[in-house]
């Protein structure tokens, strides 16, 4: 069976990896340039920072024997405890996508625009896809987008997807003359300035020899400040003095996510079009009993892992 995999993300890359060693054939399309998706990491001069998750904890066992071998594989380290352990990448949160792709095919640079019952997968380029099967692991809204503007009958039961909302995040990196200490690992995440989220030290996480500060911003900062980004990065500069003074900055840039996590959560960890083939997944689809409630790289992989395995099942 062919099925195409739109989104090169945690989810989508699992997703992908599990079809494939139950011999399917997977292509993964992916708008960005490279793969990780949420998973993001930026070189800047000699260091490196993550400007998408920063860290994540392991709750299943299926996700624990997966953390085990990225860890035998130098890609995760356990950078602390409190009390669960919390891993991040040893050389950034990227690397581990770029690990999961390794023998994927990944189609890079390729949006896709439209679904349709005939004709499959339209790219941007107007290439047109055929699959026997479509997993789509855009955020919520984009995917939403996405069906409404594909020739698909959608049912009322999928038109209430575009219902779980997604909220926004800024994130400011900032590249520091000297080294500082920020908390007791590298974060801070309690009584920081209204408006700041968390505040990493890139150079804790151990994947930076330069001290580069990832600072998250809240939903809601980041929602009234959407539209200025270049003012946004200055209050951002000016909240992180606030809270660490005297910093000697050496750049400065700023990430704008407009999808960054879901408000509303999905019990069920995949949801299937009624009329067509096209299956979604992704970090909001959550086990209805999922011990944490909230979106996250875990609920990603096991939302991927999940859909490839009702997939596989449903064809044989
Ligand atoms: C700022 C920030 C901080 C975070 N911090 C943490 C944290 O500390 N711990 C934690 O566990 N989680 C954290 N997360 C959440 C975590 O990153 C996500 O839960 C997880 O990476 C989502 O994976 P995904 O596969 O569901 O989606 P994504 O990573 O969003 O993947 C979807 C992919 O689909 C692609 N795509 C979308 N539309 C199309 C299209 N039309 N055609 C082709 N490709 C398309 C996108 O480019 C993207 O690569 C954070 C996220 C953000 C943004």
């Amino acid at each position: 069976m062919k099925i195409g995999v739109i989104g090169a993300g945690m989810s989508g890359l699992m997703a992908a990896r599990t079809l494939q060693a139950a011999g399917h054939d997977v292509e993964v399309i992916e708008k960005g340039k490279s793969v990780g998706g949420r998973l993001a990491t930026r070189r800047i001069n000699d260091g490196q920072a993550d400007h998408g998750a920063v860290y994540f904890t392991v709750r299943s066992d299926h996700f624990k024997h997966e953390v085990k071998e990225w860890e035998s594989a130098g890609l995760v380290n356990e950078w602390f405890a409190d009390p669960y352990p919390r891993y991040a990448g040893t050389n950034g949160m990227n690397k581990i996508a770029k690990y999961l792709a390794r023998d994927l095919n990944v189609r890079l640079n390729e949006k896709v625009v439209s679904l349709s019952p005939e004709d499959g997968v339209t790219l941007s380029a107007s290439d047109q896809l055929n699959y026997d099967a479509v997993i789509l692991t855009a955020p919520l809204p984009q995917a939403a987008d996405l069906l409404e503007s594909s020739t698909l009958s959608l049912t009322a039961a999928d038109k209430k997807l575009r219902e779980h909302i997604f909220e926004p995040a800024f994130v400011g990196l900032i590249e520091l003359e000297k080294n500082i200490q920020v908390g007791e690992y590298g974060l801070l995440d309690e009584e920081l300035p209204e408006g700041v989220l968390k505040i990493v030290n890139n150079a804790d996480k151990g994947m930076s020899e330069s001290s580069i500060l990832s600072v998250y911003m809240t939903g809601d900062w980041s929602e009234a400040w959407f539209d200025r980004e270049e003012e946004a990065l200055s209050e951002i500069l000016r909240l992180t003095n606030q809270q660490l003074e005297g910093l000697e900055v050496t750049s400065k840039q700023l990430k704008r996510w407009r999808y960054a996590q879901a408000k509303q959560v999905f019990n069920a960890p995949f949801y299937k079009l009624e009329n067509h083939p096209v299956w979604l997944c992704g970090d909001t689809f959550l086990e209805p009993d999922d011990p944490s409630g909230r979106t996250r790289v875990e609920s990603a992989y096991i939302s991927g892992i999940s859909v490839a395995n009702q997939i596989a099942k449903s064809i044989n």
